[in-house]
């Protein structure tokens, strides 16, 4: 890589990130970001310790503490008002999380990451095309008709990849939801140092330490449920605020009151390619889901990892991108799988669902091994789907057992067997989900070849020699 020129399409986590890992590898890095200061729409927050431990090989974990980051220790789940919630730890091998102010983390790593040796960081610079000689990209144009030229282009511009688009790819995107972002302020969390979801509500609610005393809760509202600021508002207190414990619900009844909303939509953003001659898209450009695993940054870390881990293999340029397509999705599939199953889970919206998740605290209550394993493959420290199968398998066994025993009990057989109904069909349609879309990534590496951009209309803006 010494010496290869590279434009990264995007200044914020996934893109700086990418600068870092590839400067340190000896290319030399132009990094465009859009906005003059920062993306203003609320972004992700709470780094697993896979990213964490990813962050610190690049020499960026300290300088993330330094901006006021402080280690998360792990989840507390608790299933409905006033039940006790379930502690599932971070395994202590793992090291911690990290919670920082999105902007304070982008803002410190622009600082860190721009000093770097062979890194150029530009802002203002919106990228609007590609520069192609045939089907290679060879870097990019911004929206004031400078070219930057580089051998790698990067797409690093997040879930509405404009580079993903420029590229012909046509992922599968779906509006899931919308986030609420609150922000709270105190010693108000039941279990200080980790992040916390509560259920009950029409979504979840996941809030986590953002810094020292500050605390945000990211709400799940349904899609339609409320329109407008105030209306937003109201729904949020009238339908969430009582699956909060307190001293936490006062306080976000009086932040909802004081502050501004806050929040954005959840989509689900799913690639069957990130790769093309010349070119790669890291992070929520790669596709993203929902935020509720708080897994965004985690795996972008992975991409940045694994792409510069197979440019540093010594093979040409196209075949390391191949080989990087090849092992993201192997990543991103099993990820894909468990947060789908597992917002279905904890949304609860019919019986099966709903019967899946007095499984799941069943499962959780019953060893210390259920609740490592299913925090190893929340923070994606296991990454294979086969260990997310024979979870859920435990899971819809244990559920299984306890609707029988329960319609056996209480005498009620008819109402057993429609909620049996439920749960299996449920369950088998989450499992036939996993088993297409993980067969769909072994036909897609049996393809083994990069995507294809079309040659622009327009004539190519650069001669191939460049
Ligand atoms: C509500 C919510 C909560 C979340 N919570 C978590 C969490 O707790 N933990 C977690 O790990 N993840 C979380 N995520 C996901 C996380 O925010 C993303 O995974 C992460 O921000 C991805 O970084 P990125 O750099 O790929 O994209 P982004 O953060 O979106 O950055 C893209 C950058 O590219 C720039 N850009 C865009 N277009 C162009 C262009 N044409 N030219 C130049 N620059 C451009 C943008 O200005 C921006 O700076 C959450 C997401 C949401 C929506």
């Amino acid at each position: 890589m010494i010496g290869t020129a590279v434009v990264v399409v995007g200044g914020g986590f996934a893109g700086l990130v990418s600068a870092a890992a590839l400067a340190a590898r000896g290319a030399t890095v132009t990094v465009l970001e859009s906005h003059q200061g920062f993306d203003p729409r609320f972004r992700g927050e709470l780094i697993h310790p896979r990213g964490v431990r990813g962050l610190e090989t690049l020499g960026l974990k300290a300088p993330l503490f330094e901006a006021g980051g402080v280690a998360v220790k792990g989840f507390s789940v608790s299933p409905g008002a006033d039940v006790t919630p379930i502690v599932l730890p971070y395994g202590v091998s793992f090291g911690t999380g990290l919670g920082i102010d999105h902007h304070a983390m982008v803002g410190k790593l622009r600082e860190v990451v721009g000093k770097r040796p062979g890194v150029t960081l530009l802002t203002g610079q919106r990228v609007d095309a590609l520069l192609q000689d045939g089907p290679r990209i060879r870097g990019v144009r911004t929206a004031d008709g400078r070219e930057f030229r580089a051998e790698l282009t990067l797409g690093a511009d997040g879930r509405q990849s404009k580079v993903r688009s420029l590229m012909g790819l046509e992922p599968e995107v779906k509006l899931l939801s919308f986030t609420v972002a609150v922000t709270v302020e105190g010693d108000v969390m039941p279990h200080p140092g980790h992040g916390h979801v509560f259920l009950g509500a029409p979504g979840p609610i996941l809030a986590y330490p953002y810094g020292e005393g500050q605390i945000r809760m990211c709400i799940d509202v349904p899609v339609g449920e409320a329109k407008g600021k105030d209306a937003i508002k109201k729904y949020v207190k009238d339908a969430f605020a009582r699956f909060v414990p307190e001293p936490l619900r006062s306080a976000m009844l009086a932040s909802l009151d004081r502050r501004p909303l806050e929040g954005c939509a959840t989509h689900a953003v799913s690639t069957q390619a990130c790769a093309a001659p010349g070119i790669a898209l890291v992070g929520d450009s790669g596709g993203c889901m929902h935020p509720l695993t708080a897994g965004g940054m985690t795996n972008a870390v992975n991409d940045v990892l694994t792409l510069s881990d197979c440019l540093g293999e010594e093979l040409a340029l196209d075949a390391a991108l191949l080989e990087y397509q090849r092992r993201r999705y192997r990543f991103v599939r099993a990820r894909e799988v468990f947060t789908e199953a597992l917002y279905e889970v904890f949304r609860a919206h019919d019986d099966g669902a709903k019967a899946l998740q007095a499984g799941t605290f069943r499962y959780w209550a019953s060893s210390p091994r259920a609740r490592a394993t299913s925090m190893g493959i929340l923070s994606a420290e296991y990454a294979d789907p086969r260990t997310f199968v024979s979870e859920y398998a435990r899971v819809m066994g244990l559920s299984t057992f306890h609707v029988c025993r329960d319609a056996l009990k209480q005498r009620t057989v008819r109402q057993g067997a429609s909620r049996m109904q439920a749960l299996l069909s449920t369950s088998f349609e989450r499992l036939e989900r996993t088993f297409s879309r993980v067969v769909s990534t072994v036909v897609q590496e049996r393809r083994a070849a990069l995507h294809q951009v079309q040659p622009s209309a327009a004539p190519p803006r650069i001669d191939a020699a460049a």
